[in-house]
């Protein structure tokens, strides 16, 4: 039996069968010829383990970044799925190209950034996304998926639905700008630094910088405090409930959504007293109540445990579901 301690950012101890890594597409269709049940990782920075698994590992570690020029100062880059994303986000940078800036450490693998089509600081993949390559798990074949396909929303894509546990990510590419024109400092620190900094010049080397030491100063670091991010997506609620609890919480943070108003689930947790809260070694990130922590000796259960009975105390007092961001297994 192997330990996925070393394979879960969570930092969590259960154990599988047979843990396989691959590196070539042979590889990967040997695997699963012999495993057609296996759960495919990244870098499981995604992943909550609550017992031990049944079935065998796939670690998706294909590497490779390839560039060739697109149309109008733009340029397709191409990555493996095992490629670390903030490698792709610093190859980028050195090329002087710009849109992924702000989406520097992301502790997430190339292959899994379409599938929860990850996000931050104003920026999601999708913006930049051009296609990507997949394995049909039902028939052993390769599909290419433009962006349409991959139906991307928030913290949502294909891959969490109709397409979820069918198809594996192999690799992935987005077309980016050459010229510095699509800068987005929209999110307010980095508006702030900006206004307070007249004389520097928002460069997409500039804005990684501010997010790589904003992302430093608030969220813990995997390596140090297990822990998997944002627990919880932020909810969408109906126009007509965000009233409600305007009025009763004017501090109530709300911003507007295509399908309503979403709320920041950290305002929810923290109101709801568990900001810093721990039960042994599952707890809640003193810094950022949305950040579920391991200090160390946690079970997968306990932390689930803990965000069962943070979802229940929000209910009660918001009358909102809080649904994880975090695939719970
Ligand atoms: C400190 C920290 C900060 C974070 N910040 C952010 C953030 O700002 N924004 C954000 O969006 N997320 C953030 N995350 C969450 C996480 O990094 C992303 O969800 C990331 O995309 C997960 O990638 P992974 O390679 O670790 O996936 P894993 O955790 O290994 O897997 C996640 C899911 O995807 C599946 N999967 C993985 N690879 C493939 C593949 N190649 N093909 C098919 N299925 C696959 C797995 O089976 C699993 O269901 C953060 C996490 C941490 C720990």
């Amino acid at each position: 039996m192997i330990d996925l301690k070393p394979y879960n950012t969570f930092g969590v101890s259960v154990k599988t069968p047979h843990l396989i890594t691959v590196e070539s597409k042979k590889a990967l269709i040997e695997a699963l010829r012999l495993h057609p049940n296996a759960l495919i990782l990244g870098k499981g920075s995604n992943i909550l383990f609550t017992k031990d698994l049944q079935q065998p590992v796939i670690v998706i570690a294909n590497q490779g970044i390839t560039t060739e020029n697109w149309e109008n100062n733009l340029v397709k880059v191409t990555a493996a799925a095992g490629e670390s994303w903030d490698d792709l986000v610093q190859y980028a940078l050195s090329l002087d190209l710009c849109g992924l800036e702000n989406l520097s450490l992301i502790p997430s693998s190339v292959g899994a950034a379409p599938i929860q089509n990850i996000g931050a600081y104003g920026v999601e993949q999708n913006q930049f996304f051009e296609s990507c390559l997949a394995l049909d798990c039902s028939n052993l074949t390769w599909v290419q998926f433009s962006k349409e396909e991959c139906q991307f929303g928030y913290r949502n894509s294909f891959f969490k639905n109709e397409g979820k546990g069918r198809f594996i990510i192999w690799e992935v590419s987005y077309v980016l700008p050459s010229k510095a024109a699509e800068l987005n400092i929209t999110y307010a620190p980095l508006k702030n630094y900006f206004e307070e900094h007249p004389e520097i010049q928002p460069t997409p080397k500039k804005i990684a910088e501010l997010v790589i030491a904003i992302r430093k100063s608030k969220l813990p670091d995997p390596s140090k405090l297990g822990n998997a991010g944002s627990f919880f997506k932020n909810p969408v609620i109906e126009e007509e409930l965000a009233l409600q609890l305007r009025r009763e919480f004017s501090d109530l943070p709300t911003y507007p959504a295509s399908d309503g108003v979403k709320v920041a689930a950290g305002w929810l947790i923290e109101k709801a007293g568990f900001k810093g809260y721990f039960n042994g070694d599952a707890g809640v990130h003193e810094k950022q109540a949305l950040v579920l922590v391991n200090k160390g000796g946690a079970s997968g259960k306990e932390i689930a445990n803990l965000s069962v009975q943070i979802q229940k105390k929000v209910f009660d007092q918001f009358r909102i579901r809080l649904e994880p961001e975090v695939t719970i297994l």
